[in-house]
């Protein structure tokens, strides 16, 4: 049985180029004992995965070269040695972007129940890191009012656009931030937004007064999905005891000359101003119930998830690099099998 595998075979230097991967096919070793073979159908493409490529500290070791870039994946048990799992279950876990994937005894791979969803794909998107980042990271990092304001940058996108309506969902106002006047449409027209600001070829002071206008008193909730001038000029128009829920910083992973960090931050001391950091894997204990919420508000038609789908491992670079340059419409997926 043969296996593609998308390798990271060197680390990228600012935007990943087709070198820094290989698509190779490898035999798939037999199962040892405790162990499964997930053939997956489904991998998550994520800006995450550009952090894990570069040999830097994070919350999680950088992915080794020569290994396959490691990603979320569907699929279903295609061996088992392993007695809690049979030949045929649909699994989610923390894999690689490659056809079979092997996990050990204790590897993070569950079962999920694919038969109330559209499609396996769920647990990457609305039932996965995506939804319950827009849950938990809107709802534990922001804890919004009805009434107050929330900003979202990268509103367009698959976490974005789920706190947006999140946050119509509590009561807020939403002011979305986005790439495009296509997107821009889809913001209000798709995902309920009250205000679309359009980022591209503006200044930090031309972004700045826009969010003003749209926000005369201030954003309660910055949820920064972007990093850079997006956040300078988000930091320009705190309330009073604002929260920003640090989530992504995509402008900045890809960037050869290191971080640039923010630069109005001394308006935290302004307006008495929390920013905090927020990652998903903290609330790996809360999943279930924040994947059933999820559930009854899009069986009420209250929310929205889309996903953008690319066919073919051999794709897969061209697929994750839609993410840097505002290529994907919703969660971007890579279908595998
Ligand atoms: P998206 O679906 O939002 O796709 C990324 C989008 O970011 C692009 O479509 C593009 O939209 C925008 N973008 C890319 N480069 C830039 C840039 N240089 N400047 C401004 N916008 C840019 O991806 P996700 O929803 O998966 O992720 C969104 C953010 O959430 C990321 O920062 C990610 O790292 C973070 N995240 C964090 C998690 C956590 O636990 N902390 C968990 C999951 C995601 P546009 O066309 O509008 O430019």
């Amino acid at each position: 049985m043969s296996n593609r595998r998308f390798l990271l075979v060197r680390r990228p230097n600012g935007m990943p180029v087709p070198e820094d991967f290989s698509l190779r096919d490898e035999a798939v070793p037999q199962p040892a004992p405790g162990s499964i073979i997930v053939k997956n159908y489904f991998a998550s493409l994520d800006p995450a995965q550009r952090g894990w490529m570069d040999d830097a500290p994070s919350y999680m070791p950088p992915i080794r070269l020569g290994d396959p870039v490691r990603a979320t994946t569907v699929g279903r048990v295609h061996g088992s040695a392993n007695k809690d799992f049979a030949v045929g279950d649909w699994v989610v876990g923390l894999n690689a972007i490659e056809e079979y994937s092997i996990v050990a005894p204790g590897g993070f791979t569950s079962k999920i129940d694919v038969s109330g969803v559209p499609s396996p794909s769920y647990f990457l998107s609305a039932l996965g890191a995506v939804g319950l980042t827009a849950y938990f990271g809107l709802l534990e990092g922001g804890n919004p009012q009805a009434g107050e304001t929330v900003l979202v940058s990268a509103a367009a996108g698959a976490v974005g656009s789920v706190v947006g309506q999140i946050a119509k969902i509590k009561g807020c106002r939403a002011i979305g931030i986005a790439g495009g006047a296509t997107k821009c449409r889809r913001l209000i027209a798709d995902y309920g937004f009250d205000v679309a600001i359009d980022y591209r070829n503006k200044t930090v002071e031309q972004l700045s007064a826009e969010i003003a206008a749209a926000a005369p008193g201030g954003a309660n909730i910055v949820f920064e999905n972007v990093g850079g001038d997006i956040l300078d000029a988000a930091l320009m128009n705190l309330a009073l005891q604002a929260r920003i829920v640090l989530c992504g910083l995509i402008s900045e992973y890809n960037s050869p000359h290191g971080k640039t960090g923010a630069r109005n931050i001394w308006q935290l001391i302004v307006k008495r101003a929390t920013m905090r950091g927020f990652l998903i894997a903290d609330y790996v204990p809360r999943f279930a119930e924040g994947g059933a919420q999820i559930a009854q508000w899009i069986a009420q038609k209250r929310l929205r998830v889309d996903e953008h789908t690319v066919t073919g491992i051999e794709n897969a670079y061209d697929a994750f690099m839609l993410l840097f340059k505002g290529g994907n419409d919703g969660k971007l997926l890579l279908k595998i099998a």
